[in-house]
């Protein structure tokens, strides 16, 4: 039997069928088509269910459940998106859409990071673990909780926003319209951001020549190799980058004493250059004054379609 699993993200619309041993056997990857209607939007994604039914050569109906995990809040029922500020999507009635194309199907919704962190439970970085905290630093910042071996859902029902965490007063402005969010602060788009502000204010940096002085083409990875190699005004950004995250860190780590942090998304690539910093400052800002166990998360871009796939056992 297998499970489908939805990762929706700013950027991308993922989808997967998932085996009983948790291993994703087929699986389709689209562009997430911004400024669609909602309508069009899971028009898409239900032509990916049945082009993965086609693969497999069985009918979508005989899919065991559909899991969605989706970037925003969730409604207290588990079947409404209420905001996600990158997908344009507001009070999205997911279930019900998917339901519409997949009547006998059963259908669950979870935020992504959520449905990350699950996945790390059962098959990744929170084996075994009781607390537990995922950040997914991507085209935004989620967080997913793990609370008495269980995934926390949120005291209502709408799961938690740690992204959305202020940490820094008057900080620059968020997708979801504050100011000096960790999403803000902490994501792959803020590293570009000052990439291309160096691309023009300091042409002496390794930053513009590896970009080779084109502000497009300067990446996250750009700014952190080039931190590693040593330029100045890059290990400068670096710094502060490392800075916002151990005080979200640090922050959360205060609130929860979990036995392991774990970063998910495209940063967490750079490897012990960043991790070993960001141990020694989440250290420094720690109440408790030891090293929290900050790790890489083991499922990498496929938490969010095994985590979607499981969300129908997290119910059993
Ligand atoms: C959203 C979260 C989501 C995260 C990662 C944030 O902007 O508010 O709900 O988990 O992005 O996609
Ligand atoms: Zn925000």
């Amino acid at each position: 039997m297998y499970q489908i699993g939805f990762d929706v993200g700013g950027t991308n619309l993922k989808v997967g069928a998932v085996n009983d041993d948790k291993v994703i056997v087929a699986r389709r990857n689209v562009a997430f088509p911004k400024g669609e209607t909602y309508q069009n939007i899971t028009a898409l994604m239900a032509e990916q269910v049945r082009a993965l039914a086609q693969e497999l050569n069985i009918s979508a109906k005989d899919f065991k459940s559909i899991g969605v995990a989706t970037a925003g809040s969730i409604d207290a029922a588990g079947a409404v998106i209420l905001h996600a500020h990158n997908l344009g999507f507001h009070n999205v009635p997911m279930v019900d859409e998917m339901h519409r194309y997949f009547p006998d199907v059963p259908v669950f919704l979870a935020n992504d990071a959520d449905a990350a962190a699950l996945a790390e439970l059962h098959a990744g970085a929170f084996r075994d673990k009781k607390t537990a905290v995922l950040f997914t630093l991507g085209t935004g910042v989620g967080g997913g909780i793990i609370l008495g071996g269980k995934m926390f859902k949120g005291g209502m029902g709408r799961g938690n926003e740690l992204g959305h965490m202020v940490i820094q007063e008057g900080g620059p402005i968020c997708t979801c319209g504050n100011k000096g969010c960790i999403e803000s602060l902490c994501t792959a788009t803020w590293l570009i951001q000052q990439g291309r502000r160096v691309i023009v204010e300091y042409p002496i940096s390794l930053i513009h020549e590896k970009a080779e002085g084109d502000m497009n083409l300067v990446t996250a990875k750009t700014v952190i190799d080039s931190a590693k190699e040593g330029d100045t005004i890059a290990k400068d950004i670096f710094n502060t980058y490392v800075g916002h995250l151990s005080s979200a860190i640090a922050s959360i780590a205060v609130l929860l004493d979990p036995e392991v942090v774990a970063l998910g998304g495209g940063v967490s690539l750079a490897g012990d250059f960043l991790f070993e910093s960001l141990r020694e400052r989440v250290k420094e800002k720690s109440f408790f004054k030891v090293y929290h166990e900050v790790v890489p998360a083991q499922l990498g871009n496929d938490a969010g379609i095994i985590g979607a796939a499981m969300l129908a056992r997290n119910e059993e």
